[in-house]
Parts: C-alpha cells; structure tokens; sequence
C-alpha cells in the first residue's frame, strides 16, 4: 500500500471520529495505515466499509433519539 504522495505507509491504529448535526462519534483503534512522507492516515477498503455500515446504522440510532443537544458516544471498533 503506498499512499497518493508517493510515500511508503506504516501499519497502525488509527481513531476516526464523525460530526453530524445531532451526535459526533469518535471510533478508537482502527486498523489504519500512516504515510512516512505527508503524514496522512489511510484505512483499507475494507475498513471504510466497515466504517460507513457503522455509521449508518449510529444514524438510524441517533434519530430515534431526541435529546436536543448533541451526544458524544464511544464505539469500539
Ligand atoms: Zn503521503
């Protein structure tokens, strides 16, 4: 895996975290990869796959929720 810089990348952990207009989320020790070079954070398909049913589904969860101000809520990956 190399990153769009040209840099070679380190296997790591990574956090990703959501903002939306009614919760943020913050995800911890994801699978991710670091480029050497720019710095930036790269996670494999697979992992944004993951990521995105993830927050799908923490959407269909928020909305039934109405507390009138945001949430913060944390997910184990
Ligand atoms: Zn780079």
């Amino acid at each position: 895996m190399e990153c769009s810089c040209g840099g070679a990348v380190t296997e790591g952990k990574s956090s990703y975290r959501v903002s939306e207009d009614n919760f943020c989320f913050i995800l911890d020790n994801i699978p991710a990869y670091k480029c050497t070079r720019c710095g930036k954070v790269l996670f494999s398909d697979e992992t944004v796959e993951k990521i995105q049913k993830l927050v799908g589904r923490i959407k269909r969860d928020s909305s039934e929720i109405v507390t009138g101000r945001p949430s913060v809520n944390l997910y184990n990956y």
